[in-house]
Protein backbone atom coordinates (compact mmCIF):
# COMPACT_ATOMS: atom_id res chain seq x y z
CA UNK A 1 0.00 0.00 0.00
CA UNK A 2 1.19 3.02 -1.04
CA UNK A 3 0.53 6.93 0.93
CA UNK A 4 0.67 10.42 -0.37
CA UNK A 5 0.08 13.57 1.79
CA UNK A 6 -0.24 16.42 -0.04
CA UNK A 7 -1.45 20.26 1.05
CA UNK A 8 -3.62 22.60 -0.76
CA UNK A 9 -3.56 26.24 0.26
CA UNK A 10 -6.68 28.78 -0.21
CA UNK A 11 -7.27 32.05 0.44
CA UNK A 12 -10.73 32.92 1.26
CA UNK A 13 -12.59 35.52 2.19
CA UNK A 14 -15.52 34.26 4.54
CA UNK A 15 -19.22 34.84 4.97
CA UNK A 16 -20.18 31.43 3.68
CA UNK A 17 -17.72 31.93 0.59
CA UNK A 18 -17.84 28.38 -1.40
CA UNK A 19 -14.90 27.37 -3.79
CA UNK A 20 -14.24 24.50 -6.24
CA UNK A 21 -11.34 22.71 -5.33
CA UNK A 22 -12.03 19.35 -7.43
CA UNK A 23 -9.38 20.12 -10.18
CA UNK A 24 -6.87 20.67 -7.10
CA UNK A 25 -7.67 16.77 -6.01
CA UNK A 26 -7.93 15.51 -9.54
CA UNK A 27 -4.53 16.98 -10.00
CA UNK A 28 -2.95 15.61 -6.49
CA UNK A 29 -4.66 11.93 -6.67
CA UNK A 30 -3.02 11.80 -10.32
CA UNK A 31 0.74 12.54 -8.34
CA UNK A 32 -0.06 10.02 -6.25
CA UNK A 33 -0.26 7.41 -8.98
CA UNK A 34 -2.53 5.47 -6.56
CA UNK A 35 -4.92 3.71 -8.88
CA UNK A 36 -7.15 1.99 -6.61
CA UNK A 37 -8.14 3.14 -2.77
CA UNK A 38 -9.14 6.37 -1.24
CA UNK A 39 -9.01 10.59 -1.07
CA UNK A 40 -9.58 11.91 2.24
CA UNK A 41 -9.64 15.88 2.28
CA UNK A 42 -9.38 17.01 5.59
CA UNK A 43 -9.42 21.09 6.18
CA UNK A 44 -7.56 21.84 9.21
CA UNK A 45 -10.31 24.58 10.89
CA UNK A 46 -12.74 25.12 12.85
CA UNK A 47 -14.70 28.16 11.11
CA UNK A 48 -14.52 26.18 7.81
CA UNK A 49 -15.71 22.96 5.98
CA UNK A 50 -15.17 20.16 3.43
CA UNK A 51 -18.51 19.18 1.30
CA UNK A 52 -19.59 18.20 -2.30
CA UNK A 53 -22.08 19.61 -3.66
CA UNK A 54 -23.74 20.51 -7.48
CA UNK A 55 -21.62 23.67 -8.70
CA UNK A 56 -24.67 25.83 -10.32
CA UNK A 57 -25.36 29.48 -8.97
CA UNK A 58 -28.85 28.24 -7.66
CA UNK A 59 -27.32 25.40 -5.21
CA UNK A 60 -24.96 27.71 -3.87
CA UNK A 61 -27.54 30.51 -3.00
CA UNK A 62 -29.84 27.88 -1.35
CA UNK A 63 -26.75 26.16 0.19
CA UNK A 64 -25.76 30.11 1.71
CA UNK A 65 -29.04 30.87 2.73
CA UNK A 66 -29.47 27.13 4.56
CA UNK A 67 -26.43 27.73 6.40
CA UNK A 68 -27.74 31.25 7.11
CA UNK A 69 -30.82 29.89 8.85
CA UNK A 70 -29.17 27.01 11.53
CA UNK A 71 -26.48 29.79 12.55
CA UNK A 72 -27.76 33.15 11.98
CA UNK A 73 -25.14 36.02 12.25
CA UNK A 74 -26.60 38.04 14.30
CA UNK A 75 -28.01 35.29 17.12
CA UNK A 76 -26.62 35.29 20.46
CA UNK A 77 -23.80 32.92 20.91
CA UNK A 78 -21.71 31.72 23.90
CA UNK A 79 -18.44 31.90 21.69
CA UNK A 80 -19.05 35.72 21.74
CA UNK A 81 -20.14 36.73 25.06
CA UNK A 82 -17.44 34.34 26.84
CA UNK A 83 -14.06 35.15 24.50
CA UNK A 84 -13.67 38.91 24.77
CA UNK A 85 -13.55 40.32 21.40
CA UNK A 86 -14.61 37.19 19.18
CA UNK A 87 -17.85 37.84 17.00
CA UNK A 88 -17.46 34.53 15.02
CA UNK A 89 -19.89 31.91 16.96
CA UNK A 90 -22.10 31.63 14.33
CA UNK A 91 -18.88 30.64 12.19
CA UNK A 92 -18.14 27.93 14.20
CA UNK A 93 -21.23 26.60 14.62
CA UNK A 94 -21.78 26.43 11.01
CA UNK A 95 -18.54 24.56 10.09
CA UNK A 96 -19.36 21.86 13.04
CA UNK A 97 -22.36 21.39 11.28
CA UNK A 98 -20.80 21.44 7.99
CA UNK A 99 -18.09 18.66 8.52
CA UNK A 100 -14.18 19.26 8.02
CA UNK A 101 -13.50 15.68 6.00
CA UNK A 102 -14.71 14.21 2.86
CA UNK A 103 -13.73 10.56 1.18
CA UNK A 104 -13.82 9.68 -2.05
CA UNK A 105 -12.94 6.26 -3.46
CA UNK A 106 -11.08 6.03 -6.00
CA UNK A 107 -11.04 3.31 -8.85
CA UNK A 108 -8.60 3.69 -12.31
CA UNK A 109 -6.89 6.30 -11.10
CA UNK A 110 -9.26 8.62 -11.00
CA UNK A 111 -12.10 9.65 -7.57
CA UNK A 112 -15.19 7.99 -8.65
CA UNK A 113 -17.02 11.03 -8.36
CA UNK A 114 -20.60 11.69 -9.84
CA UNK A 115 -21.46 13.39 -12.78
CA UNK A 116 -22.32 16.73 -10.72
CA UNK A 117 -20.37 16.10 -7.82
CA UNK A 118 -17.97 19.09 -7.14
CA UNK A 119 -15.72 19.08 -4.03
CA UNK A 120 -16.03 22.32 -2.18
CA UNK A 121 -14.62 24.43 0.85
CA UNK A 122 -17.02 26.30 2.36
CA UNK A 123 -16.00 29.35 4.60
CA UNK A 124 -18.28 30.78 7.21
CA UNK A 125 -15.96 32.89 9.13
CA UNK A 126 -16.19 36.55 9.74
CA UNK A 127 -12.63 37.85 8.07
CA UNK A 128 -10.92 37.08 5.26
CA UNK A 129 -8.30 33.27 6.45
CA UNK A 130 -5.49 31.37 4.70
CA UNK A 131 -7.06 27.27 4.72
CA UNK A 132 -5.08 24.61 4.57
CA UNK A 133 -6.58 21.07 3.27
CA UNK A 134 -4.96 18.19 3.30
CA UNK A 135 -5.60 15.89 0.79
CA UNK A 136 -4.27 12.26 1.91
CA UNK A 137 -4.36 9.59 -1.08
CA UNK A 138 -4.21 5.76 0.42
CA UNK A 139 -3.92 2.65 -1.96
CA UNK A 140 -2.68 0.94 -4.52
ZN1 LIG B 1 -13.97 32.20 17.31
Amino acid sequence: MAVATGRLKLETQGGGQILEITPDILKQVAASKIQRGTVTIFLTGTTAGVGVMEMEPGTVKDLQAAMERLGPRGAAYQHNAMNAGETNGHSHLQASLFGQSLVVPIEGGKPMLGTWQRIIVMDFDSRPRTREIVVQTMGE
